[in-house]
């Protein structure tokens, strides 16, 4: 069931996604080369206890998991797509690092990602977050009252499509709001004119994750969590919470 925000209900998902956004900002600035992810995760802890928000990432366990998630942020190094769990593995130079973080505050969610390079980047990885950036810029410039689901996904998908990068089929965007995953579904690919209708209200995260080999393919690994790239090629995911409004799209994820 989708659940249509009212004014109030926006501006509250706005105090939350600022949270996301200090966070996200806080992780960012001590990801350095020789950092452990776990220190990461203690920084995006901090900045959500600081705020009094909840982790909606602590202790989620969908179906497809095989055990609680342990931590409030995912990282995902290199050739892994998302849902990367932080341990002790140290950041070394040209690694490229997605970030995702979710906060609940006063009983409203906020879910965003970044991706981003440690030390001297690779051309070729600069190259894959500026198209997935790309993409995440054309799906919000998409979530306009009267398009639907479909207009996002499509926008989404053509610009990875245009990029030559693969995107895993089973995972994408959703709606958000009391919960972390709501009603209805943003997929990465889609056809224009189709799907749910967008009205002021509707609140979004839009996610997309482009693979840099260009093909779909995607495993789990043995922590039952983390996906990789099949082909072993490097992933970028990026991700805003967007409310759809009659004003156009409000991106509530923003510092
Ligand atoms: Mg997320
Ligand atoms: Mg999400």
């Amino acid at each position: 069931m989708v659940e249509i925000k009212t004014d109030p209900a926006l501006d509250a998902m706005r105090q939350a996604g600022r949270v996301v956004a200090h966070a996200l900002a806080a992780v960012q600035q001590a990801a350095a080369v020789g950092v452990r992810l776990l220190e990461l995760d203690e920084v995006a802890r901090a900045v959500l206890a600081e705020a009094g928000a909840r982790s909606p990432f602590l202790g989620y366990r969908p179906s497809f998991a095989p055990t609680p998630f342990p931590a409030v942020i995912c990282t995902s190094v290199n050739d892994a797509v998302v849902h990367g769990i932080p341990d002790g593995y140290r950041l070394r130079d040209g690694d490229l690092l997605s970030v995702d973080c979710g906060a609940e505050l006063d009983g409203w969610t906020g879910d965003a990602a970044v991706s981003f390079t440690l030390g001297t980047p690779r051309p070729a990885d600069l190259a894959l977050i500026a198209a997935t950036r790309a993409a995440l810029d054309a799906g919000i410039a998409a979530a306009l009252v009267g398009n639907r689901v479909g207009d996002i996904s499509h926008a989404v998908g053509k610009v990875a499509h245009a990029a030559r990068c693969g995107m895993p089929t089973d995972f994408g965007g959703h709606g958000i709001g009391r919960r972390m995953h709501e009603d209805p579904g943003v997929p990465n690919r889609g056809r224009p004119g189709h799907g749910y209708r967008l009205r002021h209200g509707l609140v979004l995260a839009i996610e997309p994750m482009l693979l840099a080999g260009g093909r779909d393919d995607y495993h789990t690994a043995a922590d039952g969590w983390t996906l990789r790239t099949t082909d072993g090629s490097r992933a970028a995911h990026i991700e805003h919470t967007v409310a759809i409004t009659d004003e156009g799209p409000r991106i509530l994820t923003l510092p």
